[in-house]
């Protein structure tokens, strides 16, 4: 089944067409400024050249029209009408307490996705916008919906709930829910495949280290913790985003700097992180670039904090899970960058770890899944591309299927 996957921002539209027989992206791209002026519209097919264009897209409808019109053009497309399009996948951020698989979109499911826009303004607003968008759109084509949140809602009573009054749970479904959740899900998949026991019995840390970032115990195959919470801030230090920071410094920071929530938000969402601690660099790159090139001691302690962070979640884990088979890296820090998947295992021979560095350096783009663990390591450690589509497009066919 070839299956458009739909991730709509505010103003931006990404698209990829999927098709699940071959386990291929057949195009991608993406609208930019929508509803601002300067429209952009960003195609690329599998070897071709890639296609972009200037257009200007009052609403997402404009953008989705967009997507349909290249996708089925004689000349730059991939597919000769819409009715090759067997169904949509939309990725949702948050499922909020509703939903904990993947659903095929009707009223009913669209009102409860309205009442997890308070639990992620910035995100559920533009998804409904693009998932109206294309019901509108493409009228007969069924519409599913796959949330970040949906894997790790088998986590525990112990792991979820936050400790505060217990009435927030209940009035505003504060918990932890955890991000990332199709990440998660293929790279923890795909490390079952590679250990030589039953699924229920495997412990696994999967570590998706990119802009934002998350980890994740999965024994037997199902999430039993989580470093996003409530909201992707908790948790690791991330581009610009602080992770888990006393509670207390959000009030005295409030108070000293008479900092209103808006602009607190902002602080500990655009401000902090390997930004804030380097106080230059978002990008880990750049940050890295830094510490080898200059001995940048800001940018240093920006990336030693980081693999500090995910050394102690990785014994957190373990302890969480009563034992571990494998660790897993993933996304664009954790694929892309050496040092990180090094420096967070130094030092855990007692876990059963046995880092091979000389794997881990002579891995080159384009990556694919790799051991770098030595042969005798009791722990398995894998670096494995994550495909988020995949698992947005497997689960859209699955729904569509048991309609
Ligand atoms: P993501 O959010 O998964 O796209 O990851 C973005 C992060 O991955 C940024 O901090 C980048 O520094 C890092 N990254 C992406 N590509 C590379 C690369 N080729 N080499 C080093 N770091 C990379």
């Amino acid at each position: 089944m070839n299956v458009l996957i739909v991730n709509a921002g505010s103003s931006s539209l990404k698209y990829q067409l999927f098709d699940t027989a071959s386990k291929s992206v057949l195009a991608k791209g993406g609208c930019e400024r929508i509803g601002i002026e300067g429209g952009k519209v960003e195609h690329k097919v599998p070897g071709r050249e890639p296609y972009e264009f200037a257009s200007e897209m009052a609403t997402h409808e404009d953008a989705i029209r967009n997507v349909i019109a290249l996708l089925t053009d004689a000349e730059r497309g991939c597919i000769s009408s819409m009715k090759e399009i067997g169904a949509v996948g939309h990725r949702v951020v948050h499922g909020g307490p509703y939903f904990t698989s993947s659903v095929l979109a009707d009223e009913d499911v669209l009102a409860k996705v309205e009442k997890c826009r308070d639990l992620a303004p910035l995100h559920i607003g533009p998804s409904l916008t693009g998932i109206h968008a294309c019901m509108d759109v493409m009228k007969d084509v069924p519409q599913v919906l796959v949330f970040d949140t949906a894997f790790h809602a088998t986590m525990p009573e112990e792991a979820y709930l936050y400790p505060i009054p217990y009435e927030y749970f209940e009035k505003y479904h504060i918990r932890r829910y955890g991000f990332h959740g199709s990440s998660h899900k293929y790279v923890s998949r795909e490390m079952i495949k590679l250990l030589d026991k039953p699924a229920e019995e495997t412990k696994i840390v999967t570590c998706h280290l990119g802009n934002g970032s998350s980890i994740a115990a999965v024994k037997g195959g199902k999430v039993i913790d989580t470093t996003m919470g409530f909201t992707p801030l908790d948790g690791l230090i991330m581009g610009t985003r602080s992770g888990a920071i006393d509670p207390a410094i959000v009030t005295f920071l409030m108070e000293k700097e008479n900092l209103s929530p808006a602009e607190m938000n902002a602080v500990l969402n655009k401000k902090s992180g390997l930004l804030g601690v380097s106080e230059k660099y978002s990008d880990f790159r750049d940050c890295r670039m830094a510490m080898d090139n200059e001995k940048d001691p800001k940018a240093t302690a920006a990336i030693r904090v980081l693999a500090y962070q995910v050394k102690k979640y990785i014994g957190a884990y373990a302890a969480a899970m009563g034992g571990l088979d494998a660790v897993v890296f993933t996304a664009g820090i954790g694929e892309n960058n050496n040092i990180i998947r090094a420096m967070p295992l130094e030092g855990l021979e007692y876990l059963g770890i046995d880092f091979d560095h000389e794997a881990n350096d002579a891995i080159r783009r384009p990556v694919s899944t790799t051991c770098i663990s030595k042969p005798s390591s009791r722990v398995k450690v894998y670096l494995i591309p994550t495909n988020e589509e995949l698992i947005i497009a497997e689960d859209t066919e699955r729904v569509v299927s048991e309609r």
